[in-house]
């Protein structure tokens, strides 16, 4: 069986093939970075973590790439007002993002920054000038004209017949049933950034940020356009109707969206004090590994409603996780193998495949890797589990956490990280008491590090080097690098 997935442009689940060979070109909208990313923005980009992870386990190339906006409406207006020129406002965010991102396991994709494309994005304006499909407005700012792109309205499904020729609007971010020309290059304001072109002064408006750099890094035709649900329109419409109107060939083939979050029920907002950073989370004492996994439980295109209970019983099903790997690798069993636990393993991992395959049915690939463990908890209880079902089953669980990736015990090392920062911005106030604990009982003491490094040169001198490997990673998830050189075993804290 192939990948199916839902397409927003046809509206419907379809097979998944590339557009060449064996290589998915996929692309996603990433921050806009003017403050610290919200658990909203992490469900989509772990959502498409997920899908790229899962490409890749399927045994396709993947090329990734996600964007940085670094230049908007809201940067500038920050930006001017906080009195710093737009790299420095946005240098600050886009490290905690890439932090971040690191903390709840997003595997990096190519970033890419608007500001380094700006005069390629001043010549794509100029080409659809040429084309008669973009027009210069009196204050040297740039228009497209939705006119000439009768096809407008594809993917948002909207009926846009009534539109006015010409009717304008300069928001990244307009009313959702207007259908309007819209910015492509916005002339500078007093006191705002802006940059000289061929075009003429001024910034790219956010639509041909996207357009223009996914076209440079994955060719006029890629395989899949991804980001969160808001961005189907105007945001995709838009990049659709530039990329397409210039290059006359379809632009992406696959529309990726994943659904709004909710928090306790309702959309999460400032005013209603149920708005969530990353960082809160951690904050409160909470590991990035249980908010993965939560992300993860419930498939992206269902609506996903965060609450405290649902982040507790991820940390209880990770920890469960976690626990059953121990216990497998930990443990001497007699030799042999047990039929029963050999196609236990290889049912789990047939199932797991087929539950992402189908539209990326986390949720059923989850209850799959539970319901092997119940299983071979029970073999455990009653001694049914032999030497040979250890590989099996350590692979079902290998294979889940290529594309899950939550089974790392590297949670308190990220959260001592997250309490540094708190301590370092002043904000002792917003630590929590729970926090603290966990990373002091987390963390291991010298002489534990001292007991375990002497172990390793125990083993390394018996030349069981299997062994010296499991503790030197048991230490590097704790956060301890132990360096092997000629003299012997060093190690510090990361
Ligand atoms: P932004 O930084 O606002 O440009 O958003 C980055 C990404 O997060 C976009 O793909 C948005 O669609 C997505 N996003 C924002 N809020 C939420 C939410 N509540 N649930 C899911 N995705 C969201
Ligand atoms: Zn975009």
């Amino acid at each position: 069986m192939a990948l199916r997935l839902f397409n927003t442009m046809s509206a419907q689940v379809d097979e998944f093939r590339p557009l060449r060979d064996n290589e998915v070109r996929m692309y996603a909208c990433g921050p806009t970075v003017y403050d610290y990313g919200h658990i909203g923005n992490f469900r989509t980009f772990v959502a498409v973590d997920l899908l790229q992870r899962f490409l890749r386990q399927s045994g396709y190339q993947v090329r990734y790439v996600m964007n940085i906006t670094d230049v908007d409406d809201k940067i500038i207006r920050n930006a001017a007002r906080a009195g710093l020129s737009v790299q420095q406002y946005t240098a600050k965010y886009e490290n905690a993002f890439l932090e971040d991102a690191a903390m709840i396991g997003i595997a990096q994709p190519k970033l890419v920054r608007a500001t380094e494309h700006i005069n390629e994005m001043a010549e794509f304006v100029a080409k659809l000038v040429a084309k008669g499909m973009a027009y210069r407005t009196d204050d040297g700012s740039y228009y497209f004209r939705i006119a000439t792109f009768p096809q407008y309205g594809k993917l948002s499904k909207k009926d846009f017949s009534g539109m006015i020729d010409g009717a304008r609007v300069d928001l990244d971010e307009y009313d959702k049933d207007s259908a309007r020309d819209f910015a492509l290059w916005k002339a500078p304001k007093p006191g705002e950034a802006s940059w000289d072109t061929a075009i003429g002064p001024g910034r790219p408006g956010w639509h041909l940020e996207c357009s223009v750099m996914s076209m440079k890094e994955l060719g006029e035709s890629f395989d899949l356009h991804a980001g969160g649900e808001d961005l189907v329109f105007p945001h995709h419409e838009n990049e659709i109707a530039q990329s397409e109107s210039l290059t006359g060939k379809p632009f992406a083939h696959f529309w990726f969206h994943a659904r709004f979050l909710l928090v306790e029920g309702e959309k999460m907002s400032k005013s209603l004090g149920n708005f969530f950073t990353l960082r809160d989370l951690v904050l409160k004492g909470h590991k990035p590994s249980s908010l993965r996994y939560l992300l993860t439980s419930v498939p992206y295109r269902n609506q996903l409603n965060f609450t405290f209970d649902g982040l507790k019983q991820a940390a209880v099903s990770v920890e469960r996780l976690r626990n059953f790997r121990l216990r497998l690798s930990a443990g001497s069993f007699p030799d042999g193998a047990n039929p029963a636990m050999q196609s236990l393993a290889s049912e789990t991992a047939h199932r797991l495949r087929a539950a992402l395959e189908d539209d990326l049915n986390t949720a059923q690939a989850q209850a799959a890797v539970f319901e092997m463990v119940r299983q071979a908890n029970a073999a455990f209880d009653t001694s049914q589990i032999r030497q040979g079902d250890v590989a099996p089953l350590l692979a079902v669980l290998a294979s889940f956490d290529e594309v899950f990736a939550v089974l790392d015990e590297d949670d308190i090392p990220k959260m001592k990280k997250v309490l540094d920062w708190a301590t370092a911005e002043g904000r002792e106030w917003d630590i929590s008491a729970e926090l603290r604990e966990a990373v002091r009982s987390g963390q291991l003491s010298d002489a534990d590090i001292e007991k375990k490094i002497d172990a390793m040169k125990a083993a390394r001198t018996a030349r069981d080097f299997k062994t010296s490997d499991v503790l030197r990673n048991e230490l590097a998830a704790m956060g301890i690098l132990v360096e092997i050189t000629k003299d012997g075993i060093r190690w510090r804290r990361k």
